[in-house]
């Protein structure tokens, strides 16, 4: 039986009326297994008709009661953990235990919000002139949209609308329409919460839906996450359309395995960090680059019987390590960059693609791809192939390894393995990449911290959530105030300067 899923206006599901729908998969098990409706302009326009009407509202509630609110949302994500890892996992594919870390991450942002009071505090400074006093308000933008993408159904979200509704924004939500399930149970949990009606939107739909996002002039600002070349569009047209916008893009990250490094903690993070979530992470190692053939042969050497022996299976396996790709059109992409691999010349050691999943025949499996050799003009060091693919690129010494760091178009997370703390220091300090792990293979940042890519991993001047996020979704005022009694009489004509 196929599921019919809805939108959330208004705080309500709402059914799609514009004949317009997008199959949604189970793809442990490759079947289609419900419907998602696309929406329409109208159906946008009353999303977004509702987040202006709650607007004021909104905006004028205590930043500590709107604290209150996504408290009470934590709570609730909580006891309703097991609801949303298992919406996450069926309709992205990723395994149980990741789906829960995924879920994790996104309430450390929902409990970093919660400091609504303190975030929102502007400067003041007194006596900036004779009798005049100078202090500065952060305000909110008004309705804010993000639109997200399929491998963190409900981490990505929890990036933004936490921090846009703390800072009294109102939120359209369009989530990715592979994975759409756990928006629609995060926007039931808001209004148990508490949240006023309007305040958080939930529009599914396609590229369509999202042009006219992009387009409508009574959204404000957009936070995106995706693919590279729909962040560079969204970037460009939203800010000719006049709206603030934030958009992550792809990656390639790669992890820089030192003579000297530990490894098989070097090893153990790769594993992790190349296969887990079948490579579908942005902060995923896809290329790992050995110092000297003396490290590749080692990690070759290790790595390679570890990537045989994944466990790869549904999400709700015993013991499974890695599960399906996400459609079965991006299994067969990822499996024809393997192909190409092999054509231009670099060394397959692991071969997944002939994997079978016993009692899974026709889910989106893909076992892990190991290639050793890999050079950097070839497509599969170049593009971001987004799947359970691990390049190991030889680099003859410590300067090559950064200097191809530094080259690639992205620059979203990367590592360095090392016992060596002057490497590890000059590493941070050269290197051309936003987000940068010292032995820490995936350093994605803590929810106080920001997250955000350089070069083609980000479009934009504001990173995702922390500090960051409270500046994206809020606009800066400043106040210079005098009051009578220290008014001078007469008028000025210069540049008011203190005298
Ligand atoms: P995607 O770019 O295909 O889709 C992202 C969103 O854009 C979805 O909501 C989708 O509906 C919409 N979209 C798709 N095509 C569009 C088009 N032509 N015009 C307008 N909108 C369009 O990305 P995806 O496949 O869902 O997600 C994987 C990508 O996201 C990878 O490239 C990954 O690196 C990236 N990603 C980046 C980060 C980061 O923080 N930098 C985090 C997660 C994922």
């Amino acid at each position: 039986m196929v599921a019919k899923l809805t939108h959330w206006i208004h705080g309500e599901a709402v059914a799609g009326a514009s004949g317009r729908v997008s199959p949604v998969y189970n793809p442990a098990q490759g079947e289609v297994a419900a419907e998602l409706p696309l929406a329409s302009r109208d159906e946008l326009d009353a999303a977004v008709a509702s987040a202006r009407a709650a607007f004021p509202a909104w905006a004028a509630t205590p930043a500590l009661r709107r604290a209150r609110v996504l408290f009470k949302f934590k709570e609730l994500l909580e006891s309703h953990a097991d609801e949303l890892v298992e919406a996450i996992s069926r309709e992205h594919g990723k395994v149980r235990d990741d789906a829960r870390g995924e879920l994790t991450r996104g309430i450390e942002v929902v409990e970093f919000a919660c400091g609504a009071p303190h975030l929102l505090k502007g400067e003041m400074c007194e006596n900036v002139g004779s009798g005049v006093d100078s202090y500065s308000l952060r305000q909110p933008l008004g309705v804010v949209a993000g639109i997200t993408p399929f491998n963190f159904p409900a981490m990505v979200p929890m990036w933004m609308f936490p921090v846009a509704l703390a800072a009294g924004n109102c939120f359209i939500l369009k989530p990715s329409e592979k994975v759409p399930s756990a928006s629609l149970i995060i926007a039931r949990l808001l209004k148990e919460a508490g949240l006023p009606d309007g305040v958080f939107n939930v529009v599914n739909g396609d590229k369509d839906t999202v042009e006219a996002i992009l387009a409508h002039p009574d959204i404000q600002a957009v936070s995106f996450v995706g693919s590279t070349p729909i962040a560079r569009h969204i970037y460009t047209v939203g800010t000719a359309n006049g709206k603030r916008v934030q958009a992550l893009g792809g990656a390639k990250n790669h992890m820089v395995v030192m003579p000297d490094a530990d490894l098989d903690q070097a090893v153990d993070a790769l594993m992790g960090a190349a296969y887990g979530s079948a490579g579908e992470r942005c902060m995923a190692i896809s290329v790992a680059v050995a110092v000297g053939d003396a490290t590749a042969d080692a990690l070759i050497d290790r790595l390679a019987p570890k990537v045989r022996a994944l466990k790869v299976a549904a999400w709700d396996a015993e013991g499974a390590e890695m599960g399906p790709l996400v459609t079965r059109e991006h299994r067969d992409k990822v499996a024809s960059y393997v192909e190409a691999g092999v054509k231009e010349g670099a060394t397959l050691v692991v071969d997944g693609r002939a994997l079978k999943v016993d009692g899974n025949q026709t889910g989106f499996f893909l076992g892990g791809c190991l290639f050793d050799h890999v050079s950097t003009d070839m497509t599969i060091y170049r593009d971001e192939i987004f799947g359970p693919v691990l390049a190991v690129v030889r680099a003859p010494d410590y300067e090559s390894a950064v200097k191809l760091v530094n080259e690639h178009a992205f620059g979203n997370g990367t590592a360095i393995f090392t016992r060596d703390g002057d490497a590890a220091r000059d590493f941070v300090h050269r290197i051309q990449v936003g987000m940068v792990g010292v032995n820490v293979p995936i350093p994605v940042p803590m929810a106080f911290m920001s997250f955000g890519g350089w070069k083609a991993s980000l479009f934009g001047d504001h990173h995702a959530y922390g500090m960051e996020g409270v500046r994206f979704y809020t606009r800066l005022k400043t106040v210079t105030e005098r009051w009578p009694q220290s008014i001078r009489a007469g008028a000025e004509f210069v540049m008011p300067t203190m005298k």
